[in-house]
């Protein structure tokens, strides 16, 4: 594990881009190991589990949440979350806003589009995506905040199928960055990129790599 963390490290920090360790189904024992190693954001996509992990783990955990979210389920996380990836509707945004009014703090988020070229029932199609960022200007959500873009590449060994998809989401990042937040510093995050694709994502912009098997094994 040493060993890849360190090369995932020096690569990430060569493009200045960030880590996620994504450790869902691993034990608290093996995240910390990496947690010992100097990993401190770690990602998973259940909310039981996660916020069962947060209990039991060091506070200076940064906590993503990678994974679909329901929106009767933000209440559990909205009290620490640092980052939710996936959100991909109007419906989920107004939860999470509601939620972080509730806890006195504003929530950071990343919007999901669909890239894959395949059938998910997730993330949001250009025009959709588009249309929620005219919504969320209008309304004002106060306690969100929007901080990037995330994407998963079709599952394929066809590299440059995977480099276009990546190439779309960055093409659709810069556009919205001009469109609706080219004031807004805070909106400067490109989360793509697993242990099958993350150099082409790094090499592609992006700006947040979420990295599970590579680093703990195959679940
Ligand atoms: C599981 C998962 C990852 C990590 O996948 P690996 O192939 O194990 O690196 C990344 N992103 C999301 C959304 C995931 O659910």
């Amino acid at each position: 594990m040493q060993k890849i963390f360190s090369e995932l490290k020096t690569i990430t920090g060569a493009y200045g881009a960030e880590l996620v360790a994504v450790s869902k189904t691993k034990s608290v024992e093996d995240i910390m190991s990496l947690y010992n190693m100097g990993q401190r954001i770690f990602g998973e996509n259940r909310v039981q589990e996660l916020v069962e992990k947060q209990r039991q783990m060091p506070k200076d955990i940064e906590w993503h949440m990678i994974g679909h979210l329901q929106k009767n389920k933000v209440k559990y996380l909205a009290p620490f979350v640092d980052l939710i990836h996936a959100v991909d509707s109007w419906v989920l945004l107004k939860m999470i806003n509601k939620e972080a009014l509730k806890n006195n703090r504003s929530i950071n988020i990343l919007l999901q589009l669909k890239i894959a070229n395949e059938e998910s029932k997730y993330g949001l199609s250009h025009s959709e995506l588009i249309s929620l960022l005219e919504q969320f200007k209008e309304h004002e959500l106060t306690s969100i905040s929007i901080h990037g873009l995330m994407g998963m590449a079709t599952f394929t060994d066809d590299k440059e199928q995977i480099r276009s998809e990546f190439k779309t989401l960055k093409n659709t990042f810069n556009e919205v960055k001009e469109l609706f937040f080219s004031r807004d510093a805070d909106f400067k995050i490109l989360s793509m990129g697993m242990s099958g694709d993350y150099k082409i994502a790094l090499a592609e912009g992006s700006t947040l790599i979420r990295v599970g098997s590579l680093l703990f094994g195959e679940r």
